[in-house]
């Protein structure tokens, strides 16, 4: 396992959600955080039917565009009664010809399980691989998986994506009404950057 010895990274993501999430779980270990939009990268194409597979494809390519290291995540969510779905797409079900609707892909997850007479609880997963690649092209992945299960009406205004259909296993608040560190402690980003750290920062 390489460990992480620099003190600059670039966090390969154009999303809000994750940058926040990920900037604020590395804080404690004083590396300074750039963002694939502060090095004016593109999106790369995530072309794999896998986690692992994407992000490998967009931390390679924010480390070899910026010669720093890079760390992605590709995450989702998947839902049993639904074979899985959205799993690696779920980004693609809230894209809409005037960018990402994320009110109107947790309606259709719920539509589908309402559809199907689906029981209750409608147990689902957030997954979350995360990779960090050097510029030489080395990389270490790591993932991570929080149980729960999905619930309407939505609930809250924290997180971002899907968090307020989510209720993780034992809790009662959806992660879109848990307090940002209540959700960061729990996770499947969290549980990610856990192994994330033993390995590569400790
Ligand atoms: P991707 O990794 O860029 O393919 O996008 C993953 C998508 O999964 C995000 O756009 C969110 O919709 C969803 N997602 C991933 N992690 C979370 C989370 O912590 N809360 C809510 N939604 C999430």
């Amino acid at each position: 396992m390489r460990k992480f010895d620099g003190d600059r990274l670039v966090i390969a993501t154009h999303n809000a959600g994750k940058l926040r999430e990920i900037a604020a779980l590395l804080a404690p270990y004083g590396v300074t955080v750039s963002s694939a939009a502060d090095h004016g990268l593109e999106e790369p194409a995530e072309t794999e039917d896998n986690f692992a597979g994407n992000a490998r494809i967009k931390a390679h390519f924010a480390a070899k565009a910026t010669g720093l290291p890079a760390l992605s995540d590709d995450s989702g969510l998947s839902v049993d009664a639904l074979d899985g779905a959205p799993g690696v797409y779920t980004a693609d079900w809230a894209e809409t010809p005037n960018g990402r609707d994320f009110p109107m892909a947790m309606e259709k997850v719920w539509s589908l399980l309402e559809a199907k007479s689906v029981p209750e609880p409608r147990q689902a997963q957030f997954n979350c691989t995360l990779c960090l690649a050097w510029p030489d092209g080395h990389d270490e992945i790591f993932a991570g998986l929080v149980h729960g299960r999905i619930v309407w009406p939505m609930r809250g205004t924290q997180g971002f994506g899907f968090d307020p259909v989510f209720v993780p296993d034992g809790e009662t608040e959806t992660f879109g009404e848990m307090d940002p560190a209540r959700k960061h402690g729990m996770s499947h980003r969290a549980v990610a950057f856990d192994k994330l750290v033993k390995g590569c920062f400790a």
